[in-house]
């Protein structure tokens, strides 16, 4: 930044003139006497000039209104170069405006924003070096200058931005080198004022705009710098942890008092990954909290209230729990009298049909109820005694069962395995209700004539299984939904297709409760492939 001293535009010679008291015919004494006070008279102007430059440099870092800053920078350059005026001028594209004026006679500086052309400054701009003038030139303000200085105002990577000059309309006294560096220094000043006033605006629109977001989010957000000190919060952690304003600055086990949160930070001192928590505050709402670890920033904790959900969840259980267990022992005694009709006499035809369907009808009650059951057990890891178990043998017996309903349904029922055995440490009768089920979907769901496939295969440590099917397929933004419990796609093609929408909900527990992981893969119209990774067992050598 600023003028270097080594190339500069000049169209007139530099240097003082030669001062009227050295040419004085006078004693040597007297000689040495006018030399020694005029020593001293610059010596003084020169300790003024630093002392003005020190107070503008002062000024710059005490004040973030560039304008006023500007302003004292051409006040201080008019003075310290005697100039009658001075003025300041910056580039904005490709135009030019003139931000402050200091005539000599004027008391008072103007700021202005007023457009304006000047050739010269034109020149310092595109050049970056300064410019001396000793001849009658038109200046920016619009009057004529008999001599002139201007100075590039320079800002690292952004390069000249304007120019700070002084000029002399009334008298001819060219400028001087020494005033040259006078001004560079002003001009350096006046960039750095410019650049922290440009800074100080992009930080604040950043943090308005920072302020606007969390003042808005429906999460509540929570950082914390590095020094676990409480730095910024949305407006839905301020209500949820009652923290204002004075809490800023402050450490945040003071304020997060929540012993979950507490956790879950002790948690991220020792493991810097995202950890994620279920937080119940002391008014009992619920929080699924995320903690992140960012370098350099601190810790970002972000909660979601899900306490409704929790809610409907727990009701939605113990629904299902009551209902399924007062309504089997009724059933079980209906479906035992109507199996015993025909003990109390003949049955005609026509009654014979009617206990049929009525056995039907309580048989999908039943198998309702023992799912919703099931739910509740693999979810509480109820009945879940592991054995090793052959995955192949079940995949040979679950489609051996399968094939009168697919053959009724018109679809073909292939099977592929390779290098049995294929183990696995598993429940084997919750295993074989994973396959019935993607099996049974894979009938159910399909289109006549289709054809469904099962495979199995070992991937490294993993048996890997698939159940493709030349079915209607699943929309994808239905495709992370049907295992949840009780999900069943509706579209046209699902309709009139009976289920609870169950199935996949005890696949994927039953799967996770052995460690492994169920997706699916599908396209609408074509097909679908459900498969499920388990870890291989290897048996003890
Ligand atoms: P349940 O199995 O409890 O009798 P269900 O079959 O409706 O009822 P799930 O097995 O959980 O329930 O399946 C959930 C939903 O996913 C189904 O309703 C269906 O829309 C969709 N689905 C499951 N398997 C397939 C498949 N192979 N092809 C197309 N859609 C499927
Ligand atoms: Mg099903």
């Amino acid at each position: 930044m600023g003028y270097d001293g080594e190339t500069w535009e000049t169209m007139s010679e530099l240097g003082e003139k030669p001062n009227a008291m050295e040419t004085h015919d006078a004693s040597g004494e007297s000689r040495l006497q006018a030399t020694l006070a005029e020593t001293n008279r610059r010596l003084n102007a020169r300790l003024q000039e630093l002392n003005t430059i020190y107070t503008v440099g002062k000024s710059v870092t005490a004040t973030l209104d560039a304008g006023e800053v500007l302003e004292r920078i051409t006040v201080a350059a008019v003075n310290l170069t005697r100039a009658d005026e001075g003025f300041l001028l910056l580039k904005e594209g490709d135009r030019l405006f003139v931000r402050a004026v200091k005539a000599w006679a004027s008391e008072l500086p103007e700021r202005l924003h007023q457009k304006t052309n000047d050739t010269v400054a034109w020149q310092v701009i595109r050049s970056g070096r300064p410019v001396l003038l000793n001849r009658e030139t038109r200046i920016a303000t619009g009057s004529l200058a008999q001599t002139l200085l201007y100075v590039p105002l320079q800002v690292p990577e952004v390069g000249t931005m304007g120019v700070l000059a002084v000029v002399n309309r009334q008298n001819e006294t060219p400028f001087t080198e020494n005033q040259l560096f006078t001004l560079s220094s002003l001009a350096d000043f006046a960039a750095i004022a410019l650049e922290n006033a440009r800074l100080f605006a992009q930080r604040e629109a950043e943090r308005s705009r920072l302020s606007a977001i969390l003042e808005n989010v429906a999460e509540a957000i929570v950082v914390i710098d590095e020094a676990h000190r409480l730095w910024l919060w949305s407006a839905t952690a301020a209500q949820a942890f009652g923290l204002t304003e004075e809490a800023r600055g402050r450490p945040a086990a003071d304020y997060l008092t929540n012993a979950e949160i507490q956790d879950l930070f002790s948690q991220a001192d020792q493991d810097g990954s995202v950890l994620h928590a279920e937080i119940t505050l002391d008014d009992r709402r619920v929080y699924n909290a995320q903690l992140s670890t960012i370098n350099g920033v601190g810790r970002v904790v972000i909660m979601q209230e899900i306490t409704h959900l929790k809610k409907m969840d727990r009701l939605k259980t113990e629904f299902v729990s009551t209902v399924s267990h007062d309504l089997r022992s009724p059933l079980t005694t209906v479906q035992g009298y109507i199996a015993l009709l025909d003990r109390a006499g003949s049955l005609n035809q026509m009654q014979a049909d009617f206990v049929d369907k009525a056995l039907t009808s309580l048989h999908h009650i039943t198998a309702l109820i023992s799912d919703l059951l099931d739910v509740g057990r693999i979810e509480a890891g109820y009945d879940l005694e592991m054995q090793p178990v052959c995955m192949d043998e079940i995949v040979l017996e679950v489609i051996e069962a399968a094939k009168v309903s697919a053959a009724e349904a018109d679809i073909d029922l292939s099977v592929c395995l390779s290098q049995p055995p294929l183990q696995v440490w598993g429940n084997m009768r919750r295993l074989r209700q994973v396959l019935e089920n993607l099996v049974g979907n894979a009938i159910k769901y399909n289109s006549a004539p289709g054809k469904v496939e099962v495979r199995a295969w070992r991937n490294e440590a993993h048996i890997m299984i698939t159940v493709r099917d030349t079915g209607i397929g699943i929309p994808a933004e239905e495709q992370a939904r049907i295992f949840e419990r009780f999900y069943r796609v509706n579209t046209v093609d699902t309709e009139g297709i009976q289920g609870t929408g169950l199935g996949l909900a005890i696949v994927k527990s039953v799967i996770e409760k052995h460690n492994g992981r169920v997706w699916v893969e599908s396209t609408l119209g074509i097909g679908s492939t459900f498969a499920f990774l388990l870890p291989l067992y290897q048996p003890p050598t």
